[in-house]
């Protein structure tokens, strides 16, 4: 079951190859543990090392085509570095595309890495073909770029040792990803849409099968996931995409996802939650 910006590690996942080197640098994870001590770079990385840092595993035989699409579309790349140019993250944050064998995309604190999965591509494509757009390609990298932006999140609110709930950070995160693509402009505010019409589809789509799975039995919802629900998660974007330019956007204002009474206020929440990301992001910004 797809959950976007799916299990975040939360300082859960250990043994990884990087564990080792990053140990020195721990900052705990999403500031559950505050124990380590912050910014103790004793390791000798240049400057030129710091910040997002985009590499590529293998991709398993099914994902070859995944994997040779996103490295085509460079999005990783280009995501990479608007985050550096906003963010002077202070330590370098690796972005791996790579076949994650059922797990989602995912930051993992330990090992201060982003991890994009090949497989993605593959499940968005269909997602968006189910619902009549072929071939879907921009609506992939969109879609894509949204979880990159949702992972550093994750890894500016390790960097900056915020305290959160799961569901909090998880929330924060998705705001940092708008923050990211409304900060782009028009072509950001469009790929927010296709971000947020994603949930919707996604939300269509679990709905469709919790429906025919198991005859009013709870045991078919199992969703212990700490993300916000899916539809929620649509109206969210859409409220900040709105709220950030409503004279573009009024279509979305009063739509399925984004009912007109919560439309109302999105221009006063979306600022809200833009303040309280960049007060958060103060010591580390480059621009604006
Ligand atoms: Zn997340």
């Amino acid at each position: 079951m797809r959950k976007r910006g799916g299990y975040d590690g939360h300082g859960l996942r250990s043994g990884r190859a990087w564990a080792g080197l990053s140990a020195l640098l721990l900052l705990g994870g999403c500031g559950l543990s505050g124990d380590e001590t912050e910014g103790s770079e004793t390791n000798a990385r240049s400057p030129a090392d710091r910040g997002f840092a985009v590499s590529y595993e293998q991709p398993s035989a099914a994902d070859l085509d995944g994997a040779s699409f996103l490295r085509g579309r460079k999005l990783m790349e280009e995501a990479s570095e608007t985050l550096d140019a906003f963010v002077g993250v202070g330590h370098q944050v690796r972005v791996v595309g790579r076949s994650c064998g059922g797990e989602g995309s995912s930051y993992d604190p330990e090992a201060r890495r982003i991890e994009i999965c090949y497989e993605e591509v593959a499940e968005e494509r269909e997602l968006f073909q189910g619902a009549g757009r072929h071939p879907a390609d921009d609506e992939v990298v969109a879609v894509l770029v949204e979880t990159v932006f949702h992972e550093a999140g994750h890894a500016l609110i390790d960097a900056l040792d915020l305290s959160y709930t799961d569901r909090g950070e998880e929330d924060a995160a998705d705001q940092f990803a708008a923050l990211m693509l409304l900060r782009k402009g028009v072509s950001g505010e469009r790929q927010l849409r296709v971000a947020a019409e994603e949930y919707g589809l996604s939300a269509a789509e679990d709905e469709k099968v919790e429906g025919e799975a198991a005859d009013g039995d709870e045991a078919a919802d199992g969703d212990e996931d700490e993300h916000a629900p899916d539809r929620l998660r649509a109206a969210n974007h859409l409220c900040y995409l709105y709220g950030s330019a409503p004279g573009r956007n009024s279509d979305v204002a009063g739509s399925t996802l984004l009912r007109r009474a919560r439309a109302a206020g999105c221009g006063k929440e979306w600022a809200l939650v833009r303040g309280v990301w960049m007060k958060n992001l103060a010591p580390l910004l480059r621009g604006r």
